[in-house]
């Protein structure tokens, strides 16, 4: 199966997905979308009102701004794919739970390995923390990290820097600084799975 084939299959999956409670809300889940060999992937948290109702993802407040944000470093959405942690919309637009990011995050992982793309722009806190458990956004946000041959870089999420105009010039910043580590992924080797440790048979010791 080529990686278009794959996108469209976990687009299907997802769209009659039981795997959590999210599902007895949602109206249209969002797989999210692009081109399936985009070398750039960004990765919000979840739908919102307008992305259930439209089953797209960033398509409300806070995708306006991504747009914009992408046209200063001269992008534009078509050219990235756009996802999120979880698929389908968290009622109230609450925080997504453990559980719900737990179910959720294998199509996720399944659109990485599908897109291979050598950068990663985390958008918030939740998908930050599916590569970097640990780690505060407000330590690392625009900074790059080598995570299995690719480039993560964890932002804050447009729609915080709409809600508190004090995170707006760090969220530009950031994006501005997109564009060279975009160049500097380039350099980066082809990532290979460790092969696992082979178990060796004891040796036969010949007893005489
Ligand atoms: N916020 C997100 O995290 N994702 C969307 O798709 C829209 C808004
Ligand atoms: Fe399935 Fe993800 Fe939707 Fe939960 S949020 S029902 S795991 S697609």
């Amino acid at each position: 199966m080529n990686s278009e084939e794959e996108l469209k299959r976990i687009a299907q999956e997802v769209a009659v997905c039981t795997k959590c409670a999210l599902h007895y809300s949602r109206k249209n889940a969002v797989p999210g979308e692009g081109p399936a060999d985009a070398r750039i992937l960004f990765i919000g948290e979840g739908p919102g009102f307008h992305e259930n109702e439209q089953g797209r993802p960033f398509v409300g407040a806070a995708g306006k701004y991504l747009e914009e944000l992408l046209a200063k470093i001269n992008m534009n959405r078509t050219d990235v794919f756009i996802g999120n942690v979880v698929k389908c919309r968290p009622p109230g637009n609450r925080d997504p739970l453990p559980e719900e990011l737990a179910e959720c995050s294998v199509y996720l992982e399944r659109q990485i390995q599908a897109i291979n793309p050598k950068v990663i722009v985390t958008l918030g806190r939740y998908s930050m923390a599916h590569f970097l458990p640990t780690a505060k956004i407000s330590q690392v946000h625009g900074q790059a990290m080598l995570i299995k041959g690719r480039l993560v870089i964890p932002m804050y999420h447009p729609a915080a820097a709409l809600h508190q105009a004090s995170l707006k010039p760090i969220v530009d910043a950031d994006f501005a600084r997109l564009p060279e580590l975009i160049a500097k992924a380039r350099e980066v080797p082809e990532y290979k799975e460790e092969a696992p440790v082979e178990k060796k048979e004891p040796k036969q010791l010949s007893l005489f």
